[in-house]
């Protein structure tokens, strides 16, 4: 998470905090909201905007930068919607805004004539070994890949960076805007 989304996620948790007690109004039990309530609404609206703007500020800077520098960028079809469904995983995806990095990437590539091709989802990128091909469980947890075969030692993301890299032809496709 970039420092800056860190710091204006941690304003708005104490805002809503310092707000626990405000009387917030509920339509279905005919609580009107108090009109500091209604400010403090405004106010949290704006939060939310900012910390969106942030986001999306970090995202495009990366993506720009990414379709700048590399030619061909090959990324994961993961499946997200599957992950959000999975409680542990579903704020760390939704902070990475998978889908929208994938989808910046794409259309960018008419700008900076990048190719962005895309991994089957079903490639075990993280589970190979990128040495000698071995393929072992990896918890979420494990950061680091140790191959059980041929002791390959290195980390996660760098091994399953290699295997998409080395990925075979039938299992990648390209993304077309
Ligand atoms: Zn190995």
């Amino acid at each position: 998470m970039p420092a800056t989304t860190k710091k204006a996620k941690t304003k708005l948790s104490k805002l809503q905090w310092r707000n626990r007690n405000k009387v917030l109004g509920n339509f279905k039990l005919g609580i009107k909201a108090s009109s500091n309530a209604r400010k403090y609404y405004i106010k949290l609206a704006s939060h939310y905007a900012q910390l969106s703007n942030i986001r999306q500020d970090t995202i495009h800077k990366m993506t720009t930068d990414l379709s700048r520098k590399v030619y061909c960028i090959r990324i994961e079809d993961l499946n997200v919607s599957g992950m959000i469904a999975n409680h542990k995983l579903a704020n760390a995806v939704s902070n990475n805004c998978f889908y929208e990095v994938r989808r910046q990437l794409v259309y960018k590539q008419v700008h900076y004539g990048s190719k962005v091709e895309i991994v089957d989802r079903w490639f075990p990128s993280s589970k190979k070994c990128s040495l000698c091909g071995h393929i072992q469980s990896m918890k979420l947890s494990d950061r680091v890949f140790c191959c059980h075969k041929c002791n390959h030692t290195l980390d996660r993301d760098e091994n399953a960076s290699i295997n998409l890299e080395n990925a075979p032809d039938k299992l990648v496709r390209s993304a077309r805007p």
